[in-house]
């Protein structure tokens, strides 16, 4: 990306730099390391962004009012002073979103929350401060990646991967919840 001189931005969860990844039922067997401050002090010295992706990455739709801020707003305080950077985005885990997670996190000061919206959502409603996000895997290819950076057909065939990919994270998070 440096080569191509592509700006990003990179979503961290505030309790997992330089930690395994707890939260993925992934049966079991994978877990990978999360950046260290290091790392992440080297991205942002590169020029990338870093934006929030909560404190525990728990799904927010099963919280209170009180841990939904907690998330949302913790994180956020967190990176800032960590990182001495301004965190103007918020990256939902799961990509689960809904007008009270929004509400919450323009609250909390935040410029855009990108989620998992509905194709037809991306063609017609969607706000200033919504940002459609779908999720690149390790399965991925550069025609799939591609895909997903197009409009149309193309685009809609991604978002069907994607809504399959969220059901399956659905299973992660009842696995979670009955640990
Ligand atoms: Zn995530």
């Amino acid at each position: 990306m440096q080569k191509y001189n592509v700006p990003a931005t990179i979503f961290l969860i505030s309790s997992y730099i330089g930690k395994l990844n707890e939260w993925d039922a992934n049966l079991g067997w994978i877990h990978f390391k999360h950046l260290d401050k290091e790392e992440i002090t080297e991205l942002i010295q590169a020029g990338w962004e870093i934006g929030s992706h909560g404190v525990n990455h728990k799904n927010l739709k099963g919280l209170s009012k009180r841990e939904i801020e907690s998330e949302i707003g913790e994180s956020k305080k967190y990176l800032e002073n960590q990182f001495n950077t301004k965190v103007s985005f918020y990256a939902s885990p799961f990509g689960k979103i809904n007008l009270n997670i929004l509400e919450i996190a323009l609250n909390k000061g935040y410029k855009g929350v990108c989620g998992f919206y509905s194709f037809k959502r991306y063609r017609t409603t969607l706000q200033i401060f919504e940002i459609p996000r779908l999720a690149v895997y390790s399965t991925d290819s550069i025609k799939s990646i591609d895909r997903k950076l197009s409009t149309g057909l193309r685009l809609k065939i991604e978002i069907f991967k994607q809504s399959i990919t969220n059901f399956c994270s659905n299973a992660t998070i009842l696995v979670n919840s009955l640990r």
